[in-house]
């Protein structure tokens, strides 16, 4: 008997079913941070905070020096003609 014949227990059908979904389920978020990365910045955080170790002319500093920068950009705009690298 082969390695590949022998009984494991598995249910390879089922298992197969399950990576096709998570390869299924990981595809769609992949599109969607594609789609997303074409118009936000990706150096823009969740809560609007720049995190761009370079220059951009979106950014704005508060009066917080320990502060990151407030990123102004709309993200309807290509943000890379910003940037100052
Ligand atoms: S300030 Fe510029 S680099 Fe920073 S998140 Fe906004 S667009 Fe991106």
């Amino acid at each position: 008997m082969r390695h590949k014949d022998r009984p494991t227990g598995i249910d390879t059908e089922g298992l197969q079913k399950s990576i096709d979904r998570l390869t299924s389920i990981y595809r769609d978020i992949a599109v969607k941070a594609d789609e997303v990365t074409r118009s936000r910045c990706p150096y823009k955080d969740a809560k609007s905070r720049c995190t761009a170790m370079f220059g951009c002319r979106h950014q704005y500093f508060t009066k917080d020096p320990s502060a990151p920068p407030v990123c102004t950009g709309s993200d309807k705009l290509d943000y890379r003609s910003a940037w100052e690298v």
